[in-house]
């Protein structure tokens, strides 16, 4: 059966990049449809594992990490809008080699806060549902330009949805849908223990993590790599009323997501790299259940946001190296650039350039430059 769709925009992905790009889209009055696909078991999605960090100084000398560095304004006022969204502020504290952060994090509170992922997955849906997002939940197959305007989604179950405009914001899936996206648009494997109580050192509201986060390093390297490589990245945030512990990242070579690796050998490597670590050797014994979600990521650093030039009113929101801190401040002018109309969307457009980001003219993007 063929669905025709009301919306003005349909949005495939419900994690963070689709949930604020589509509450940002309501506040200017469009009419909006969230596609989400369950994640199948044993899975979950980036959005859902994430430590949900954010620091409240640039994380690099740009300008979008610049805008980034004030996401907690931005969660601060949704909140204020739609109610708790799990932003909180936090305690950081930081280890790793006498770093100079980590002795300032030991003395003085930095500006720093977090978003408590299991309550944005348990608030998001019915937040979106009160602010009239339509949601559905399924799985979209593939997208094909529709004959007389707009797009149309095929879903698994045989179903089908037209689009005047498609947002992807499916994270690691986004390249199977438009196999055509740039080339640094890229995935990898991440995996976290789930505690079920909070071990609180030093306190629970405390995140600890490390001054550096070699994942970052490894994702900047992806697109040399010859073989797949991984790492883990020491941490504890809590989460709900438990705490995340750890960070495997699998990087492969090639644009292709691939199969998750085994859990039981993630969680060894997992377990023996915190065991090495002298913060987290007694942690690394404790009872925990690993989680395993695909990470979209630009191997440059900066995220996939705009029109896909190839292919009229198709639009990508992806690839966020903090996405907790880049989709907050990067969704209320993505959505102006898209469902405003004339000054405003041209405003929108240029601040996005003015930002490093692809826009208006994604042809270098789309090389993979
Ligand atoms: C362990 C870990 C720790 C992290 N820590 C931080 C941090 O401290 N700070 C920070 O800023 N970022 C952090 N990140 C990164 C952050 O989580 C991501 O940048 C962000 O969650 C990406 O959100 P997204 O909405 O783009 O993608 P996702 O969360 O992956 O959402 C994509 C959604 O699309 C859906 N989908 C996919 N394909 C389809 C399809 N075909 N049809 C329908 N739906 C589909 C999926 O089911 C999913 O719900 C971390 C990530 C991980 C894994």
């Amino acid at each position: 059966m063929t669905a025709s769709a009301t919306a003005d925009v349909v949005i495939v992905g419900g994690g963070v990049a689709g949930g604020l790009l589509a509450l940002a889209l309501r506040e200017l009055g469009a009419v909006v449809t969230v596609v989400d696909a369950p994640a199948p078991a044993g899975l979950s999605s980036a959005s859902a594992l994430s430590y949900g960090a954010l620091p409240g100084w640039p994380l690099a000398p740009t300008p979008l990490a610049r805008l980034a560095a004030g996401a907690s304004r931005r969660w601060r006022l949704l909140q204020g809008r739609h109610g708790d969204l799990g932003w909180r502020p936090c305690r950081l504290r930081v280890h790793g080699g006498g770093s100079s952060l980590g002795a300032l994090s030991a003395r003085l509170p930095l500006p720093f806060a977090r978003v408590d992922t299991a309550v944005l997955a348990a608030r998001l849906p019915p937040v979106l549902a009160a602010a009239d997002v339509s949601c559905l939940a399924g799985q979209v197959d593939s997208l094909e330009p529709h004959p007389s305007s707009g797009w149309q989604l095929q879903f698994r179950d045989g179903t089908s949805l037209q689009a005047p405009q498609l947002v992807l914001a499916a994270g690691a899936h986004c390249r199977q849908l438009w196999p055509a996206l740039p080339p640094r648009l890229r995935s990898s494997w991440a995996a976290v223990l789930e505690l079920a109580c909070n071990p609180a050192l030093p306190g629970p509201a405390v995140a600890w993590l490390p001054a550096r986060f070699g994942r970052v390093e490894l994702e900047r390297r992806a697109a040399g790599l010859g073989q797949p490589e991984w790492l883990v990245d020491g941490g504890l945030v809590p989460r709900g009323t438990g705490a995340l512990l750890g960070q495997h990242t699998l990087v492969r070579p090639g644009l292709e997501l691939g199969a998750p690796p085994p859990p039981a050998e993630v969680e060894r490597q997992l377990r023996r790299s915190l065991a090495d670590q002298a913060w987290a050797a007694a942690l690394a014994q404790l009872p925990g259940r690993l989680h395993q979600a695909p990470v979209a990521f630009c191997s440059g650093g900066v995220p996939l946001v705009g029109p896909v030039v190839a292919a009229p009113g198709l639009w990508v929101f992806t690839g966020f190296s903090a996405g907790f801190s880049q989709v907050p401040v990067l969704a209320p002018l993505v959505a102006q650039a898209l469902g405003a109309a004339g000054a405003r969307a041209d405003w929108a457009r240029r601040r996005l350039q003015q930002l490093g980001l692809g826009w208006p003219d994604q042809r270098g993007a789309d090389r993979g430059t």
